[in-house]
């Protein structure tokens, strides 16, 4: 390519500073080492809204019990939201599991190289083909998330929200002509460590980044005006009260329906609203023959929201409060735990399923309720 446009020599400056910065400091990361197109998949899922060092944990654990599309494809959903179990953003984890069936039945168990194949793949969106292609396969193809998107945005001072379409296809364009044919994974690469660890969203580390020369933001002093910031709109919260239920010595679980918020996870009962243990005892009472427990013959009275020892021997007890915030949602919660005899087990069958400690140890719970597990 001969260099005579001045823009041209900058689009070199750019892709070279960048490349050379990366070669020194890149981060030695697992997933970065023996790469394939299974294990770039994975460990893109995972980075999605996650950060590296949570990623660490679960990366080897999840490759090492699948460690290709066919023993994934073969697992059941239980076990595969097992293994993601704390992550969050389930529906990941889901997408894998479907996206594995789908490699298995149409391109006999490997991810095929070709961007337009890799992006029929259930689960594989954009930014996942523009990774795999470019990271595992060499072709030239940009990957654009949101470090890609805000160093962009700062590099040519554009007022974009990130989040709009139109943002995402000004900047695939431009990154798509800064994009060496001869290193397009290394350049993609570099763009997401220089948007982890030099570009942050906040504070920026202008002075030792690669490409300050050529950043109209931090030559105009205005790094953190770009990419343009969306209003926030107020994030809706909801109550709830959870009751981790013991008959016996087994506990009332229930699966959450396989659409919607945290599809396809267990969770314990859940009430709507924050309940007093008064309350909680009028709802147990409209599941339980609660008469059936046994008399106290205690004269203790309790208060309203501690331990409830009045007529017979049901025990509620406080297990404090927790909050958990999505991306879309807040919830509130305050928790509550209640043993009753085993004899009762027939009648919690209209809360759910009374599982056994050994059982309840391996099923895959919502971090939302990580506070009553
Ligand atoms: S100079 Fe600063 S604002 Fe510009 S790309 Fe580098 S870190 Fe980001």
């Amino acid at each position: 390519m001969a260099l005579s446009d001045p823009a041209q020599k900058e689009l070199a400056a750019i892709s070279s500073s960048l490349l050379s910065w990366f070669y020194e400091n890149r981060r030695d990361l697992p997933w970065r080492f023996a790469r394939t197109p299974y294990s770039t998949w994975i460990s893109e899922a995972m980075l999605q809204q996650t950060r590296v060092a949570t990623v660490l944990d679960y990366y080897p654990r999840f490759l090492k019990r699948f460690p290709d599309p066919s023993s994934l494809a073969k697992a059941t959903e239980d076990e595969v939201l097992k293994f993601w179990e704390g992550l969050g953003y389930y529906s990941r984890a889901r997408n894998l599991k479907r996206g594995a069936e789908y490699i298995c039945e149409h391109f006999g168990g490997t991810l095929p190289s070709d961007p337009d194949l890799l992006i029929t793949i259930p689960g594989i969106g954009p930014y996942m083909q523009g990774a795999i292609a470019s990271l595992a396969y060499d072709v030239a193809i940009p990957a654009v998330d949101g470090n890609c998107i805000r160093i962009y945005c700062r590099l040519h001072s554009l007022p974009l929200v990130p989040s709009e379409q139109s943002t995402y296809k000004e900047i695939y364009k431009r990154v798509s002509s800064d994009l060496p044919e001869d290193a397009p994974g290394d350049f993609n690469e570099a763009l997401m460590d220089l948007g982890s660890l030099i570009c942050t969203p906040r504070s920026p580390k202008c002075d030792a980044c690669p490409l300050h020369a050529n950043c109209s933001a931090y030559l105009l002093g205005k790094q953190e005006d770009f990419p343009a910031k969306k209003e926030k709109k107020e994030t809706p919260t909801e109550d709830h009260t959870i009751l981790k239920i013991y008959v016996g010595n087994k506990i009332i679980v229930k699966k959450r329906p396989a659409r919607g918020l945290l599809a396809g996870l267990y969770e314990l009962v859940d009430i709507p609203g924050i309940k007093t243990s008064s309350e909680v005892r009028a709802f147990l009472s409209e599941h339980f023959s609660l008469e059936s427990l046994p008399k106290s013959d205690s004269t203790k009275s309790g208060s309203e929201d501690s331990y409830e020892h009045s007529k017979d021997l049901l025990d509620i007890r406080p297990i404090g409060k927790s909050r958990h915030v999505f991306s879309h949602l807040k919830w509130n919660m305050l928790g509550y735990e209640i043993h009753l005899p085993a004899f009762l087990e027939k009648e919690a069958a209209s809360l759910g399923e009374a599982v056994s400690p050994r059982k309840y140890k391996s099923l895959a719970f919502a971090s939302a309720i990580r506070a009553y597990r």
